[in-house]
């Protein structure tokens, strides 16, 4: 692979015949058509939002003069050039000269490119930028990008693979899952967490259809010319879960809805009751972990290890400890109850308090408080004995 340093061109050059896609949240093109700036593989404009401190930064940082990093170009060809780091970067620029957004002068007020003083325009659109071009065969060129360093916001896993994968499927995966525009996103956002533009939908997606192998599934299908099979399954699994659970949790953004699917879509539920229990679930003040009601309901609500019912503190330990003991020592049998019941060398032992463990008498699933009144303490051995009943 060859590389050449260019540190003459401005800013200027690079604005030259600048396009940008409102509707696919892009930069396209640049330095009078010959340069592509977000190519396929790359991923949506980021830089705008957060309140779009990012691209503000970088309008900033070269009326300062200074450096806004290394910005590398693949050279496709003669009179063709990609950008295969520093798009988020040229976009912000691209937007500012354009009057896509404002950056606000000495005294806060909102000042757009077009309203700049003179010599303002000017530090700007002459500015210099570092840039290295790049010639190598595709996959010199992809196996650099997946490597290098890239400064500002890291590439995530996904957008890594799509950069890897690229190629029809990937692009209409893109178009259907990466698509802030899709009207389905709302739907989905209330199973699946984080955004489009990050691919994060694409990639549960991938991930669910895969049962887990992402890579493997883009490589097997980067050269299809269709994503029904990924878009089905999707589907399936978010009507699924939206028929079965009828209420919308903020827990619900985070479950492992492909496996759960595939576990339990075979069963039938109620989601009458399905709901009821759900809110009674999220009513009970010993549910410590509320992301484990939704697969303790799938499961047929046995597994309470899901859901992490709330312990005994240790100050109530202690005191059902002192009562209990002393109590058994006026009887002369064992602290532990069960013990006392036996007819083993252990009916008269007296245990340190860090040989027993606390228990529900009446279980938390048959109703059973965690408070003193419904706490037993009871040797390791029996305490481990009665389990999860
Ligand atoms: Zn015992």
């Amino acid at each position: 692979m060859n590389t050449t340093l260019k540190i003459d061109i401005t800013v200027k050059d690079i604005c030259e015949g600048f396009v940008y896609n409102e509707l696919e949240g892009k930069g396209l093109f640049g330095l009078s058509g010959k340069l592509t700036i977000q190519p396929e593989y790359q991923r949506n404009y980021i830089y705008a939002s957060d309140g779009g401190k990012k691209e503000i930064a970088v309008i900033e940082s070269l009326l300062k003069g200074y450096p806004i990093g290394l910005i590398y170009f693949n050279k496709v060809s003669e009179n063709n050039l990609e950008v295969l780091d520093g798009q988020q970067r040229i976009t912000s620029v691209g937007r500012f000269v354009t009057d896509k957004f404002a950056i606000k002068d000495e005294n806060g007020m909102e000042q757009y490119f077009s309203g700049m003083a003179k010599d303002k325009k000017t530090k700007i659109l002459e500015a210099k930028l570092l840039i290295y071009e790049c010639e190598g065969t595709e996959s010199e060129i992809k196996e650099w990008f997946r490597t290098i360093n890239i400064v500002g916001v890291p590439l995530n896993n996904q957008e890594l693979l799509n950069a890897v994968y690229s190629g029809p499927f990937v692009t209409l995966g893109k178009e259907e899952f990466s698509n802030s525009q899709n009207s389905n996103i709302q739907k989905w956002s209330a199973y699946v967490s984080g955004s489009a533009n990050r691919q994060d939908f694409l990639e549960r997606a991938l991930e669910w259809v895969s049962k887990g192998n992402i890579g493997d599934y883009m490589s097997s299908h980067r050269f299809d010319k269709n994503i029904t099979e990924l878009k089905k399954y999707f589907s399936s699994v978010i009507d699924w879960v939206s028929s079965v659970f009828i209420d919308v949790e903020s827990e619900m953004r985070r479950l492992e809805w492909g496996r759960l699917y595939e576990t339990y879509h075979k069963k039938s539920y109620n989601p009458k009751n399905v709901s009821e229990e759900v809110h009674k679930l999220y009513g009970d003040p010993y549910v410590k972990n509320r992301k484990g009601i939704f697969e303790f309901i799938l499961g047929g609500s046995t597994d309470t290890k899901l859901l992490e019912v709330r312990v005994f503190d240790d100050a109530t330990k202690k005191s059902v400890y002192k009562e209990q003991t002393t109590e058994a020592e006026k009887k002369k049998e064992s602290n532990c109850p069960l013990c006392a019941l036996g007819h083993d060398a252990n009916k008269e032992k007296i245990w340190s308090l860090n040989d027993m463990d606390a228990d529900h008498v009446t279980a938390w699933s048959k109703g059973g408080a965690t408070s003193a009144k419904n706490c037993q303490m009871l040797c390791k051995t029996h305490n481990r004995a009665k389990g999860n009943r």
